[in-house]
């Protein structure tokens, strides 16, 4: 496994590859490091398809719209590489910010006219424009054939895969389900920062958004009903509180507020995002009412 720093060197050793191998596919797992199991199974899906896989590491100091939150992002980049290296990742991409952006921000983002109305787009303004940003440098960069995202972030796997179509990027989305620690709480680099007794309460998320579609299932069908359940069962641990708990159309993200939508609609996902003792967690479930 090699490691590069620079675009320069990725670059070369990328068209070096396609040179040597012009039948080979390249898949790109875009992460900001701290890798745990949920990074893991798209390293693994993206082998499975793929004859090399690149894993970028780089905290993305544009996506964060809290300043306290990228300075606490969690960092393990020797941990990082071993587990890279022990899922057979051919080629690692962790520049600096700088190799990256330069010595300021960039003048251009792309503007996100749908798709950001709700869930975290409406919480986190300029974000999925940080997150497109880094996106397109590293497709440009190393030109991958196919990127994998995890669906736990699902707004901005859906955000990164209409980019990728309406911008022509001959780049393939595919979309992970989360991967769960055993008690259902979504694996991310922020339970790290966890305390006990907040860890505890944190598994209360995937514990409501679980409860909120078993209850669509069994005929509860008042969108506002069924937030509200979910709230109190996360609201139920005292450290957590909910940032917002949503369901959306699982493909225009626009709000369910209405039984008659709610009864209509088949692509529906439940959503939320918690401050869990401070530390902000998201997550989200299908729910179908059969
Ligand atoms: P991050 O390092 O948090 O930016 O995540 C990098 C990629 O891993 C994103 O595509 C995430 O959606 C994905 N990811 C993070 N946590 C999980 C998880 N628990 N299960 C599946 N994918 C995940």
């Amino acid at each position: 496994m090699k490691v590069y720093r620079t675009i320069k060197e990725i670059q070369d050793n990328i068209k070096r590859y396609q040179k040597n191998f012009p039948e080979g596919s390249i898949a790109i797992v875009p992460t900001m490091g701290f890798l745990h199991r949920g990074h893991c199974e798209l390293i693994r899906e993206a082998k499975k398809s793929s004859d090399i896989v690149v894993v970028t590491i780089f905290v993305n100091k544009l996506q964060f719209n809290d300043a306290s939150d990228f300075t606490n992002y969690p960092t393990d980049e020797s941990g990082d590489l071993k587990k890279c290296e022990e899922e057979g990742v051919d080629m690692v991409f962790s520049p600096s910010a700088e190799e990256i952006y330069g010595n300021s921000d960039p003048l251009i983002r792309i503007t996100i006219l749908e798709l950001t109305r709700n869930l975290c787009g409406k919480y986190r303004p300029g974000h999925f424009e940080g997150v497109l940003a880094i996106i397109i440098k590293f497709f440009n960069i190393i030109n991958p054939d196919k990127a994998f995202f995890g669906k736990k972030d699902y707004q901005q796997y859906l955000i990164i895969k209409k980019m990728t179509e309406e911008f022509h990027f001959p780049v393939f989305i595919t979309g992970v389900p989360t991967i769960r620690e055993d008690d259902g709480l979504a694996m991310s680099s922020r339970n790290a920062r966890l305390s006990g007794k907040a860890r505890v309460q944190a598994a209360l998320i995937h514990r409501a958004l679980r409860i909120v579609e078993k209850s669509f299932r069994e005929g509860r069908s008042d969108p506002r009903e069924l937030t509200e359940i979910g709230k109190d069962v996360i609201e139920s641990g005292s450290l957590n509180k909910v940032e917002y708990f949503e369901i959306v159309d699982s493909v225009t993200l626009q709000l369910i507020d209405s039984e008659k939508d709610l009864v209509q609609e088949e692509n529906l996902i439940a959503a939320t995002a918690v401050f869990c003792d401070g530390i902000r967690l998201i997550d989200n479930i299908e729910i179908h009412s059969k």
